[in-house]
C-alpha cells in the first residue's frame, strides 16, 4: 500500500499548478460569474495536452491515468475553480463514452474536436418524468430506414453545447435504452428557455421533434443502458474530484483569512472554536480524498468500479459542499460576499449533490452493495395479488 503521489504525478502536480497560475490566475472571479463554458480556457488546457489524458494515443488522448486527469483537476481549482470544468469536460463523462464505445469514424468526426477543446459536449439524460428513475425516459428513437427519428425532451443539459449524447429509448425496459450523437441545430433540434442554475450556469430544456439520426450517429444501440452507465461512472469520478477541490479551494482560503484577520486584537487562528472547525476539516478533506484516488487508481485507464465509485462520489460531494459552507462561515460577511469565490464554491458544490446521481440515490447504490441484493424503489406490482 502507498499513500504518497509518485514522483511523475508530484512533476505532473507542479506543471499543470504552474500553467494555472500563469494562465487561469488572472480573471478567475470573472470566469465564475460567467454563465456559458469557458471555452478559452477549454482550448488553452487542450493545447497543452491537459484534454483526453485517460484516452488512448491512438484516439487523440495522452494515454495517462484517471488519478493524473483528477490530479489535473485538483491543480487547476486551486487557482481558478469555474476553469476545472474545462479539465473535467475534458477528460471524464461523454468524452470517454466517446472514446470507449464510438466508432472510427465516429471519434474523427465528434471526439477530435472535443479533444481539441474546438467543440463542447453535453449528456442529454435527464427527462420531465424521469430524474433519478432515468430507466423511465421516453424520448423514442423509432427506425426510419437505416437510421432513427428521435422525438422528446430532455431538461438541466448546458443549452450552449455543440453535440448532445442523448440517450433514447429505442424499446421498452432497459434493453430499449442507448443513445445517439445529436449535433445542435440539426432539423427538429430546439433549445427552449435559457435558466440558470444556483450556481450561475445556464441550463434550458431541449426538443427534439422527428430529428433524424443517420446509423453512423448511433453511438449505443438498444442495450447499451448498462455500457452507457459503467461509462458514467467515470463522469462520477469527475464530479467528485470538482467537489472536493472546491471544498480545498475554500478550506485553503479560510486558513490564510485566519492568519491575518484580527478580532479581539488577535489573529482568528488563535481562537480555539475555529480551530477545532480546521481540524475537523482536514480530517474530512484528508479522508475523502484518499476514498477518490482509491476509486481513480484502482481504475488506472479502464473504468472505474461501481461501488468504490459511489463511496467516492458521496464522500467527495459531502465533504466539499460542507468544508466550502464550514469555511465561508469562517470568512465572516467577507466570506458572503462576491469579492472572493468561496460564495461561489458553495453554490457550485452543492448542485453535485444533486448531478451526476443525487446523495440519496448514491445511498440506495451503496446499500445494494453492502446487502448485495438490489431494492426495487418502485411500488409493489398489484398484480402480484395473492389468489384466495
Ligand atoms: C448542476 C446540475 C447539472 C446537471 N446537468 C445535467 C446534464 O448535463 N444533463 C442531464 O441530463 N441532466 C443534468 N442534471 C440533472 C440531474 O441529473 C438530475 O437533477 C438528477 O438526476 C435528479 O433528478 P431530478 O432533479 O428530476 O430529481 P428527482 O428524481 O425528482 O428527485 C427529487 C429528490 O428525491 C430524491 N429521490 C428520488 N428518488 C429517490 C429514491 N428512490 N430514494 C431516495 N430519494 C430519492 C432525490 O435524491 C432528490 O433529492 C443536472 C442537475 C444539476 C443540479
Amino acid at each position: 500500500m502507498e499513500f504518497s503521489l509518485t514522483e511523475d504525478q508530484r512533476l505532473f502536480c507542479d506543471s499543470v499548478a504552474s500553467l494555472a497560475r500563469k494562465e487561469l490566475a488572472q480573471g478567475a472571479l470573472a470566469r465564475a460569474h460567467a454563465p456559458e463554458f469557458p471555452r478559452d480556457v477549454a482550448r488553452l488546457l487542450a493545447g497543452h495536452g491537459l484534454f483526453g489524458i485517460t484516452i488512448a494515443e491512438v484516439d487523440g488522448g495522452s494515454g495517462g491515468t484517471l488519478t493524473d486527469a483528477v490530479l489535473a483537476i485538483e491543480q487547476i481549482s486551486r487557482v481558478c475553480p469555474r476553469s476545472a470544468d474545462a479539465i473535467a469536460e475534458g477528460n471524464f463523462g461523454a468524452i470517454r463514452v466517446l472514446a470507449q464505445f464510438g466508432t472510427a469514424d465516429q471519434k474523427r468526426r465528434f471526439l477530435a474536436p472535443l479533444l481539441k477543446g474546438d467543440e463542447v459536449i453535453a449528456v442529454a439524460m435527464t427527462e420531465p418524468d424521469a430524474g433519478s428513475a432515468t430507466t423511465d425516459l421516453k424520448s423514442a428513437a423509432v427506425p426510419d430506414g437505416s437510421g432513427f427519428r428521435v422525438s422528446g425532451s430532455k431538461v438541466f443539459p448546458n443549452p450552449h453545447a455543440d453535440q448532445y449524447l442523448v440517450y433514447v429509448r429505442y424499446g421498452p425496459g432497459l434493453e430499449g435504452i442507448g443513445s445517439v450523437m445529436i449535433r445542435r441545430g440539426v432539423p427538429g433540434f430546439s433549445i427552449g428557455e435559457v435558466s440558470t442554475f444556483m450556481s450561475g450556469a445556464n441550463w434550458a430544456p431541449i426538443y427534439f421533434d422527428d430529428v433524424y439520426v443517420p446509423p453512423e450517429d448511433v453511438l449505443l444501440p438498444a442495450g447499451g443502458f448498462r455500457k452507457q452507465i459503467s461509462g458514467f461512472n467515470a463522469e462520477r469520478i469527475g464530479n467528485a474530484a470538482r467537489s472536493l477541490a472546491y471544498g480545498q479551494y475554500c478550506f485553503d482560503a479560510a486558513r490564510d483569512y485566519a492568519k491575518t484577520r484580527k478580532q479581539f486584537g488577535r489573529p482568528l487562528c488563535e481562537f480555539q472554536g475555529l480551530q477545532w472547525k480546521f481540524a475537523d476539516m482536514k480530517i474530512r478533506l484528508d479522508a475523502a480524498r484518499l476514498l477518490l484516488y482509491r476509486a481513480a487508481t484502482n481504475a488506472d485507464r479502464g473504468l472505474p468500479a461501481p461501488d468504490e465509485t459511489t463511496i467516492a462520489k458521496l464522500a467527495c460531494n459531502q465533504t466539499g459542499f460542507e468544508v466550502a459552507n464550514e469555511a465561508l462561515q469562517i470568512m465572516g460577511g467577507l466570506g458572503y460576499t462576491q469579492e472572493t469565490l468561496v460564495e461561489y464554491c458553495v453554490r457550485r458544490s452543492r448542485g453535485w449533490m444533486i448531478a451526476g446521481g443525487s446523495i440519496e440515490m448514491m445511498k440506495n447504490r451503496l446499500a445494494e452493495f453492502i446487502f448485495e441484493r438490489h431494492f426495487s424503489q418502485r411500488p409493489p406490482r398489484t398484480d402480484r395479488t395473492e389468489k384466495t
